[in-house]
């Protein structure tokens, strides 16, 4: 399972989002950017940041 939590990449922020595999968090993460952070322009950039700060969760074994 992969991990993306907002406080990564906006302080404070502590909203989170888990999917397994990248282009679904990307989505999901650029839905979040435009309703709670009035990011109306998702620039190429943003991808990319996200893209950077999405990590592999740990599973229980
Ligand atoms: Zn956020």
């Amino acid at each position: 399972m992969r991990l993306f939590e907002c406080g990564t990449l906006v302080p404070g922020c502590d909203w989170h989002t888990r999917a397994n595999d990248d282009a679904e968090i990307v989505r999901r993460v650029v839905e979040h950017m435009r309703s709670a952070h009035g990011e109306t322009v998702i620039r190429e950039n943003m991808v990319d940041n996200i893209k950077a700060r999405i990590r592999n969760e740990a599973t229980a074994a």
